[in-house]
């Protein structure tokens, strides 16, 4: 017995010598001499017991064959962190996968800006220290109207100074039907609170009126806030003062109205043919004195929070300490300007701007291409699935429209099995897309896994990982 198995032990060959074949040096080249060095270790460690008890052949311990699983650990190990995936999820502007991508002019301002010195906060006419603002607030002017802007990292960071600049130690009157909380623990009461400015809700959850506002109004009173519902609507018996008309109450008594458009938008949507959402230039027009919307949701640029209003109150925002920890940086500041650039030109924008482009794709398109790619996913998945291309609903994402959906189209892949497996089988699935080198992210609604194909505008890269899909229990 024993004898049997001393005939089958083969010896795992020592590290030097694996160090030193000409399998590994290719190897240490690319990872360097210690990284090899502990994964050989590591590997001849595992390895050890199943070569004691006879369960590896020569072959499997070849130094060529012990060179490539060096390799294959290695590569895992050494893989980036942050991968492209395919967002098929149906949200546009998905906040878990990094929103708004940015068009070609921002990737090439953003190469510039981290490639070479710039003129980040050096006024290169006069030769004096400039201001990081000044390299976009012409364009945003321009742009919305407004009278003075500064730019943070985002607009959670920007509802924030807007609101410690303003109403620190003061109140700031707010409706019951605005106290919203979006994603990753945003929510208005708590920012008031780290802002310094004391709370104080008017009116109902879906009705607010111009006199709770005017009652509410007193020598303590600070601002008046305005938020906009980005990822709820209130229908119904509903009642909300518009814009115009708060800002002129607040007017009436000194008190300066903030409005969180949240998203917001440069243009009018409705142009072409998406659900309207509040424009910034309309929301000064209004009245509002502080406006304050996300770079990265609608307007389709870099994570961003901007800040607009008149000069007055802009001069104090920027002058608040906090205004220094919450600045954007240089690659943000470029990838910003070459994007507002773009709207220069509202007639090209939809085919220069990303997430416009995909927003305003044309639903028979990604039909054609849900009729074209369902024979492919069919053939990937085997009898024991159907995939169908059928009409599917979208959604814009990052809280603007949140009840509108958009017409789109997916593969709908369904487990043709008893009710009792079909959860788990499409939870494979789900998983062996993930696993996909691109992985493959869609949604699971209605027993069946959806892949909207409104986002997927690289179709030969789809498909070129479709044969490695490796599925499933059924
Ligand atoms: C999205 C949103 C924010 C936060 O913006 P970020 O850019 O994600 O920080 C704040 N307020 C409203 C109303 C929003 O919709």
């Amino acid at each position: 017995m024993s004898s049997n198995v001393t005939q089958c032990t083969h010896r795992l060959p020592s590290i030097d010598t694996l160090l030193r074949s000409p399998a590994c040096v290719p190897l240490v080249d690319r990872y360097g001499r210690d990284a090899v060095l502990a994964t050989l270790r590591q590997l001849l460690d595992d390895l050890r017991e199943p070569a004691r008890h006879g369960q590896l052949g020569a072959a499997e311990l070849a130094p060529e064959v012990l060179a490539g699983r060096t390799n294959e650990r290695l590569a895992a190990r050494h893989r980036s962190h942050i991968r492209r995936v395919f967002n098929l999820t149906g949200t546009v502007l998905h906040t878990n996968l990094g929103r708004a991508l940015l068009p070609e002019a921002a990737i090439e301002a953003v190469q510039l800006a981290a490639r070479h010195p710039l003129n980040l906060e050096f006024d290169l006419d006069s030769g004096k220290r400039g201001d990081r603002d000044d390299l976009i607030e012409g364009l945003i002017r321009e742009l919305t109207g407004a009278e003075a802007v500064t730019v943070v990292n985002n607009n959670a960071a920007a509802v924030l100074l807007a609101l410690n600049s303003l109403g620190a130690r003061k109140e700031g009157i707010i409706s019951r039907g605005e106290l919203i909380e979006i994603g990753g623990a945003f929510r208005i009461p708590d920012i008031m609170a780290r802002a310094g400015v004391r709370l104080h809700e008017v009116g109902t959850t879906n009705r607010t009126h111009a006199r709770d506002y005017e009652a509410a109004i007193n020598p303590r009173s600070g601002l008046l806030m305005r938020v906009h519902c980005s990822n709820y609507s209130i229908e119904g018996f509903t009642s909300h003062v518009p814009t115009a008309e708060l800002a002129q109450l607040a007017h009436q008594h000194g008190l300066p109205l903030l409005e969180d458009l949240g998203s917001g938008s440069l243009l009018d949507l409705t142009r072409w043919g998406l659900p309207a959402e509040p424009t910034v230039r309309q929301a000064l027009a209004d009245g509002a004195d502080i406006v304050t919307f996300s770079g990265d949701k609608l307007l389709g640029g870099p994570q961003a929070g901007i800040i607009v209003g008149s000069k007055a109150l802009i001069a104090r925002i920027k002058k608040n300490p906090l205004k220094r920890a919450l600045r954007v940086d240089k690659l943000t500041l470029a990838a910003l300007e070459a994007v507002l650039g773009l709207y220069r030109d509202p007639d090209r924008l939809a085919e220069r701007l990303p997430s416009l482009r995909l927003l305003t794709r044309p639903q028979a398109e990604f039909l054609a291409q849900a009729e074209r790619l369902a024979p492919r996913m069919a053939q990937a998945l085997g009898a024991s699935w159907s995939v169908a291309a059928l009409p599917a609903l979208g959604m814009i994402g990052s809280g603007s429209q949140p009840v509108a959906r958009l017409p789109s189209a997916a593969l709908c892949m369904r487990p043709q099995v008893s009710k009792r497996l079909r959860g788990r089988s499409l939870l494979a699935l789900e998983a062996a897309l993930r696993a996909l080198p691109i992985p493959v992210l869609g949604r699971l609604d209605d027993d069946a896994l959806w892949l909207d194909l409104r986002q997927l505008d690289d179709e030969p890269a789809w498909l070129a990982q479709l044969a490695q899909l490796a599925v499933l229990p059924t």
